[in-house]
């Protein structure tokens, strides 16, 4: 079945008008037939997968063919803004989701700005696009004109010029009544670590977004016009009163964020020993990169739609700039950093010393800029050897302009690095690029490499899969510090803290402390007041950091908020459980969620909403064939130990942290692969598919430890059946293909035309074996 096939099955499920107050389109997006159908889906998905990334999960279940390479224009791009997003405080969000080029698992990725809103505003909840354009094209959304127009004479173009050129050729301004996703050169030329752009700095950046839009040849899609206004109710503008009042009085957002962005989080990772340093060869670096230090570059904050936090750190370091907000906001904040409180009153003087990147007075556009946040600060720092504030500041805003992902970009520089260091790689491979440690202008000439894929540029465009396209030889993959294909996404080593270790093994996108990071591991009042802890997470926690004991209650609990969070719109730093225990959560979610929607929700709802979207992430990634051994960690996080900071001679016990997976499997209710147990897909497949049969197996066989497995796609006789059998278990193909095994339908055994027998949902399908002979 094609995806347009597949498209009209699923829109004869969904509805012609909305199902509830404020909901917004889905919005299917033929870009070779240049056609669209706006359709609703119905309250049940509401309920189950609330809006947003979960919503954009079961649109994918519905339209992915598996078996395709993620660029094929035949597997979609689904956008989708949070249900809330617009409509309270810091729910400026939205996702974008597809199977990764990146990774081996799904594509999912997450951003703010001002994109989500107006999408949102304009009528839409999801954009659905498919197929190839014929030429460059750019999408225009224009409340309920949508137009197709030729983006040819934009291609090439990188993000600032890009926004240039639209705000010229259309004659509007971004934020006021333009907002727009594009890609840049580095997305054209399908470079894996390229990133969709939502404005000079927010990109969606994982899983390799920005290719896979290139993929369809789509350069832009510009959402022209003012957001509508619209009218809050009552309840919805009161309730808004306390979130924005939780967020802005809570010590963090005010005294840290607020002030200096994500940087603040740089010094307490180096003193606990904790940051990545040479590809994680290393766990602690200088202090020249604490947050103070870019104190004399930063002018002033900047944020995302509607947001009262303002966590956005500018840079300028062009003469006349200006700089010193926020400076010494920090000093006397132990925060984090309490296992080691004389750093908290270190506080640095750095002078403003730039004077251009080569010392000569001559500058650029790239000494101006947004950011950088904490990841691209650890990546393009300590994780590649730069020791220089302006160094990093520059490459920021040289990744902002070239759409790249400073987690994936920065850990692939990094891992061609320590090949260097090692020997594993050469001139031969770099042609002639000298990658030691640190070497500043070679790092940046490499940047603008990747995004055209020039010369050893076109390496680090492979990403994480430069081994498998042949780049590198297979001992590489041993300094590869990536999971399920996927680089890790911030800089922290996380061999000390095993709750982090564990998030990131299992996290659904791949390597990737967004999706369930229990940040709050290291705060030291919440460690030493146990019954807060076990309350905060739902069960016994260890207060020990080191420790394996009840993180998986930690992880669980954070992976349901935040995913519910994601799915509401609501941004990760203002979310409970991130930054702090005090921020707005499941509850305020349900009650905001019930005051716009009229549909009820509350607390327990929304928290197993949050469940049931990881759930449906992990039946999409077994169904990308990945298991149990992929949610692991990297070889080295095994294997040495650190040898920096309070924790030295930490690092991951195999044994531990497999029973540790396995406890939190079985807490989430997955089976022994990783994959929802088979009432629960029973369950997920009902609300998403609205086809599910299980079928019993003889034994165990591979990629389905419980004797069972469920077919969630609908199938309508048992040669069907068969054929998905092989497909969802390919591994198990030759135990399938077994002749002496029989199909008994609700326990009537199928002695002859068995291949025509119908089946229904519902039905209860067992492979039984033939006992034949004398
Ligand atoms: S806290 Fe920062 S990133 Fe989050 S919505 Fe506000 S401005 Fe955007």
């Amino acid at each position: 079945m094609d995806i347009r096939q597949k498209v009209d099955l699923l829109c004869r499920r969904m509805y012609d008008a909305p199902q509830y107050p404020s909901q917004g389109a889905v919005l299917f997006v033929d870009l070779e037939q240049r056609t669209t159908r706006r359709k609703y889906l119905s309250i049940e998905v509401l309920r189950s997968f609330l809006g947003g990334r979960g919503a954009n999960m079961y649109l994918l279940y519905n339209l992915l063919q598996e078996e395709l390479d993620a660029l094929d224009p035949e597997i979609p791009l689904i956008f989708g803004s949070g249900t809330l997003t617009g409509s309270m405080p810091s729910a400026t969000r939205g996702n974008f989701t597809s199977k990764s080029p990146d990774s081996y698992a799904i594509l999912d990725s997450n951003a703010g700005d001002y994109f989500p809103a107006f999408v949102k505003r304009h009528g839409y909840d999801h954009l659905v696009i498919y197929g190839q354009a014929k030429q460059w094209s750019l999408l225009k959304i224009a409340y309920d004109q949508i137009e197709f127009l030729d983006a040819t004479p934009y291609s090439g173009l990188d993000n600032l010029d890009m926004a240039s050129a639209v705000e010229r050729d259309f004659s509007c301004t971004e934020r006021k009544d333009m907002a727009m996703a594009r890609i840049t050169s580095a997305g054209e030329n399908l470079a894996l670590c390229s990133g969709i752009m939502g404005g000079i700095k927010s990109i969606w950046a994982r899983g390799g977004a920005g290719a896979k839009m290139g993929a369809h040849k789509l350069k832009a899609i510009v959402v022209l016009g003012k957001p509508i206004e619209q009218e809050e109710r009552a309840a919805l503008k009161a309730h808004n009163k306390v979130i924005g009042k939780k967020i802005t009085s809570t010590s963090v957002i005010k005294n840290a964020l607020k002030k200096v962005g994500t940087p603040f989080l740089y010094k307490p990772s180096r003193v606990l020993g904790a940051m990545g340093a040479l590809n994680n060869q290393q766990t602690t670096w200088h202090a020249s990169l604490d947050a103070d230090n870019f104190d004399p570059y930063r002018p002033g904050m900047d944020g995302c739609f509607k947001c009262p936090v303002h966590c956005r750190n500018q840079n300028d370091m062009l003469p006349g700039g200006k700089g010193g907000w926020g400076a010494a906001a920090l000093k006397g904040l132990d925060g984090n950093a309490s296992y080691d409180k004389a750093q908290a009153q270190v506080e640095h003087q750095k002078l403003r010393t730039y004077r251009g990147i080569h010392g000569d007075d001559v500058y650029d556009k790239y000494d101006k800029g947004d950011g950088p946040e904490y990841v691209t600060l650890g990546k393009f720092g300590p994780l590649i050897g730069i020791k220089e504030p302006e160094q990093v500041l520059r490459l920021n805003n040289i990744l902002n302009d070239l759409g790249l992902d400073s987690a994936s970009t920065g850990s692939a520089i990094a891992w061609a690095m320590e090949l260097w260091q090692r020997g594993i790689i050469s001139e031969k491979h770099t042609g002639g690029l000298d990658l030691s440690w640190g070497n500043y202008p070679v790092i940046e000439q490499l940047l603008f490499m990747t995004a055209r894929r020039e010369g050893f540029g076109d390496t680090i465009a492979d990403s994480a899969r430069a081994v498998e396209r042949g780049r590198y030889p297979a001992e590489a993959l041993d300094y590869c510090m990536a999971v399920k294909g996927l680089f890790q996404s911030d800089p922290h080593d996380a061999r000390i803290l095993k709750a982090f270790a564990l998030g990131l093994s299992v996290a659904t996108r791949g390597m990737d402390h967004l999706r369930n990071r229990v940040t709050l591991e290291i705060n030291a009042r919440i460690n030493d007041d146990p019954e807060f802890k076990a309350a905060l997470y739902g069960g016994t926690v260890s207060a020990l950091p080191t420790s394996y004991d009840g993180k998986e209650n930690a992880v669980r609990r954070c992976e349901n908020t935040f995913a519910a969070g994601d799915s509401v719109g609501m941004c990760r730093f203002n979310t409970k459980l991130f930054n702090s225990p005090t921020l707005p959560d499941c509850e305020d979610f349900a009650q905001q969620l019930s005051a716009l929607t009229g549909v009820p929700f509350d607390e327990a709802k929304v928290d197993e909403s949050g469940r049931n979207i990881s759930g449906l992430e992990h039946m999409l990634n077994f169904r990308l064939g990945l298991r149990a051994k992929d949610d692991t960690l990297p070889k080295r996080w095994f294997e040495e130990a650190i040898v920096a900071g309070p924790f030295s001679g930490e690092k991951i016990d195999r044994a531990q942290f497999e029973e540790l997976k396995g406890r939190f499997y079985r807490l989430t209710g997955l089976n022994t692969e990783g994959t929802p147990a088979l009432a629960w897909h029973e369950q997920l497949s009902m609300t998403t598919t609205g086809f599910a049969v299980r079928v019993d197996l003889p034994r165990a066989l591979p990629g389905a430890p419980e004797n069972a497995i469920v077919i969630d796609e609908p199938v309508s006789n048992v040669t069907e059946l068969r054929r998905e059998l092989k497909r969802r278990l390919p591994e198990a193909a030759a135990d399938l293909d077994d002749k002496m095994l029989n199909i008994a339908v609700n326990g009537h055994m199928l002695l002859a035309g068995e291949g025509a027998a119908a089946l229904a949902s519902g039905d209860r399908i067992a492979l039984v074996p033939i006992f034949a002979g004398g």
